[in-house]
């Protein structure tokens, strides 16, 4: 069994980021939370002496700001099973697992403090987008996940039957919890999570891209080579206006739009195959 580890959640809120991060920061610590030039710390209980040796140690760093919360105000509610297109998404804290379609693919997924528990109309919408990927011929061996997160869609993606997934994100704490429920599932031998830039993994071969990403990182990853060597790819995180342009690029790139789902007049998510090449 494995219980729910969160519950309140005591949030330091730093100008700067730490270098290093130091080793022992007491067993309350559950993370950082990098972004632009500040810091999230989290801990299960109040760490004022560990966060006030911090920044003595690394005058770099100062505090903005501390805040609390419970984990389920943190996620936007509480973290539930889910099933979306046949994939089941299991917090392994709620035991026995809900009842399922036999079909189903059943996957554990503890979404610590990072993107991606699947409630978001971004991710959903990605794994119906998978499952379309998937049903087509030849099906997807080896995909490329840019922008993991928990890593959902890397574990969606082995679920409907990837090979070889590599999973990519640029945060720590994102690469760490797509670890961790990368080996819940027991799929480290076909899901591979690597810190780095989208930019730059691009490059990597893949049958299939799923990128549920800022619309500024797409744009340069679809300014790639890399990007026109992918079979089918699919992509989110877009508004209305951001999707029009990836549609308009993915046509001029020869790609073929094969569907977009619309969520809430807000969130587009396009899956499209490459018309340029046949297949294998
Ligand atoms: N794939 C998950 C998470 C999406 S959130 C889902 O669909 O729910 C987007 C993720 O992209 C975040 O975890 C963020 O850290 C990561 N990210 C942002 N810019 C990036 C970049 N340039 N390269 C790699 N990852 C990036």
């Amino acid at each position: 069994m494995y219980d729910n580890p969160y519950g309140i959640l005591h949030i330091y809120y730093l100008s700067g980021r730490l270098a290093p991060e130091p080793e022992d920061f007491g067993g309350a610590y559950l993370g950082n939370w990098e972004e632009d030039d500040t810091s999230f710390l989290f801990f299960s209980r109040p760490a004022p002496e560990s966060v006030d040796a911090l920044l003595a140690a690394q005058p770099h760093l100062s505090l903005i700001d501390t805040f609390q919360m419970s984990y389920d105000q943190w996620q936007g509610g509480a973290i539930e099973p889910q099933a979306i297109a046949g994939v089941v998404l299991q917090p392994p804290w709620v035991d026995p697992p809900p009842a399922s379609a036999p079909d189903a693919v059943v996957l554990k997924l503890d979404p610590g403090l990072v993107f991606g528990n699947g409630t978001h109309p971004t991710t959903a919408d990605c794994i119906r987008a998978l499952k379309a990927a998937f049903s087509r011929k030849p099906a997807p061996e080896t995909i490329l996940d840019l922008g993991t997160g928990t890593g959902v869609l890397a574990l969606a993606a082995a679920g409907l039957g990837g090979r070889r997934i590599l999973a990519v994100d640029l945060n720590p704490l994102a690469t760490r919890t797509a670890h961790r429920n990368i080996a819940i599932n027991e799929l480290s031998d076909r899901v591979l999570v690597v810190r780095g830039r989208a930019e730059t993994f691009i490059e990597t071969s893949a049958d299939l891209l799923v990128a549920n990403i800022h619309f500024a990182v797409l744009q340069e990853v679809m300014a790639s080579t890399g990007f026109d060597r992918k079979r089918q790819v699919v992509l989110s995180g877009l508004l209305r206006s951001e999707a029009r342009t990836v549609e308009n690029e993915l046509l001029r790139r020869d790609f073929r739009i094969r569907q977009v789902w619309r969520r809430d007049g807000t969130w587009c998510t396009i899956h499209a195959t490459s018309g340029a090449k046949p297949p294998l």
